[in-house]
């Protein structure tokens, strides 16, 4: 297939590197000129504007870092100049509203549209390991499915429009709170006089595992190996991690849902990355407890 890139960043670069490697052509668009070189030396054909990189494709994917961008990208340039009957995925994790809106022009406008947000960091999209989770129809899913495979360690068919920003802001304001609990039991534990390792082999085999405790374990030295043992360096920063609850917030304001925890635990990412913390690992917040 012919597919456009547009939004070659930390994630979009490794992704569209990986649509090369399964063999699709891949026309690539960024307003940075060293993303877009660092695409090229990936095998994909670089363009000086999304008009030009849409022409003549099969599918668009887009990989940007908000919903007024998304939504500035596809009514601006793809739904003037990329074919019609192509495809289009926006992998962005953006807010409900916009994603919805977004879709609805592309139908407006004669597209199949899929909002198909992300699970799994930089090296995951690197590797070809991402989790996709895809709102749309049954025919755009399987479509879309042949597009996002080669990125992919799962690619799973959410429901209508907008049900993978659904799935992303639900999934990430729990990734928020289940690591808030975990630096909690595991600062308590220690200060309360038990060895904090011998409290993750107690508890991750008891009903406190969960994904932040066995895999990802935020206390340097201790349970399975992390950024907290690279000094909370690379990894997912907290400040994405404000972004996603942020999300969460809105979508929870907008559909009447109660999420006190949630907002909780957006106060606390908000404060850390207000105090200059914004780029370390979001298991960063052990080190304020
Ligand atoms: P990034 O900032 O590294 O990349 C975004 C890219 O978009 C940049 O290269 C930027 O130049 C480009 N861009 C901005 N405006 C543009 C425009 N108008 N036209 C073309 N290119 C434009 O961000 P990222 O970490 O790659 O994240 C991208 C998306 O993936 C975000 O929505 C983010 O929330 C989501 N995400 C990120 C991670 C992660 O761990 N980084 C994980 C899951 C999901």
């Amino acid at each position: 297939m012919k597919i456009a890139f547009i939004g070659l960043g930390n994630m979009g670069g490794g992704m569209a590197a990986n649509l090369v490697k399964a063999g699709h052509a891949v026309n690539a668009f960024d307003l940075s000129a060293e993303a877009s070189a660092k695409a090229a030396e990936h095998g994909c054909a670089p363009f000086g504007t999304v008009s030009e990189a849409v022409e003549g494709v099969d599918a668009v994917v887009t990989m940007l870092p908000n919903g007024a961008i998304v939504r500035a990208v596809y009514t601006g340039e793809v739904f003037a100049r990329a074919p019609k009957g192509a495809l289009l995925l926006d992998c962005s994790t953006i807010d409900l509203a916009t994603a919805r809106e977004v879709v609805e022009l592309a139908h407006e406008a004669g597209y199949e549209m899929v909002d198909a947000p992300v699970s799994g960091g930089i090296a995951a999209a690197n590797g070809g390991t991402l989790t996709f989770m895809v709102g749309g129809s049954e025919a755009a899913f399987e479509q879309a499915r042949t597009v996002l495979e080669p990125m992919a360690k799962a690619v799973i068919h959410a429901g209508e429009t907008g049900a993978g920003q659904v799935a992303k802001m639900c999934n990430n304001m729990l990734l928020a709170i289940h690591m808030i609990g975990t630096c909690e039991a595991l600062a308590l534990a220690e200060k309360a006089g038990l060895d904090p390792q011998t409290f993750y082999d107690i508890s991750s085999k008891a009903t406190g595992y969960c994904w932040s405790l066995n895999d990802y374990t935020p206390m340097p030295g201790v349970g399975a190996n992390s950024p907290a043992d690279n000094g909370y360096a690379g990894g997912f920063a907290s400040a994405l991690m404000l972004k996603d609850l942020r999300l969460a917030m809105a979508g929870a304001e907008a559909s009447g849902a109660k999420v006190p925890m949630g907002e909780h635990a957006t106060r606390i990412y908000e404060a850390f990355v207000e105090e200059g913390n914004g780029g370390k690992d979001f298991g960063a917040i052990f080190t304020t407890l």
